[in-house]
């Protein structure tokens, strides 16, 4: 699997936090058919079909889109929904939030602006916060395994 799979997308950085603004036309010309429907389109995709709902291996999410870091795996739990489910971002501008009704909002990158899924008040105590992200947004970075250094 590659680690970049838009290779010709020149927004993509894992580094450059600062806020895109890219038309859509453009995204739709860089990015998969399938990671511009949901990234732009807000179309969910179905439970227990992404790449990574049931992913327990320590590591980091970033975004598919544009590179930006958004979830550790220390904060992601197992939810019976079928999405992966995180308990909170990497840091508080991760993402950007779309009020969509008082159990729900929508979360968007920080840096790009595409539709990554939901926020929901009915996670884990204490902070009953679950967000709900389609795998199709996520790239995971495994950590390296230390035991595998042969210094
Ligand atoms: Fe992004």
């Amino acid at each position: 699997m590659p680690k970049q799979p838009q290779p010709l997308n020149p927004y993509y950085s894992r580094t450059d936090t600062a806020k895109l603004s890219v038309a859509d036309a453009e995204w739709k010309v860089l990015l998969s058919r399938t990671l511009y429907k949901v990234a732009r389109k807000g179309v969910t995709e179905q439970p227990f079909t992404g790449k990574y709902w049931d992913n327990e291996s320590p590591g980091t999410y970033f975004c598919a889109v544009c590179g930006n870091r958004l979830f550790r795996s220390e904060e992601k739990f197992t939810s019976s929904s079928g999405w992966p489910s995180f308990l909170k971002t990497v840091r508080s501008n991760s993402v950007r939030y779309r009020k969509e009704s008082a159990m729900e909002m929508e979360v968007l990158c920080g840096r790009c602006g595409s539709h990554l899924g939901h926020l929901y008040t009915d996670g884990p105590p204490p902070m009953g916060r679950r967000f709900s992200i389609n795998s199709a947004l996520l790239e995971f970075e495994a950590d390296r395994d230390p035991s595998e250094d042969r210094s």
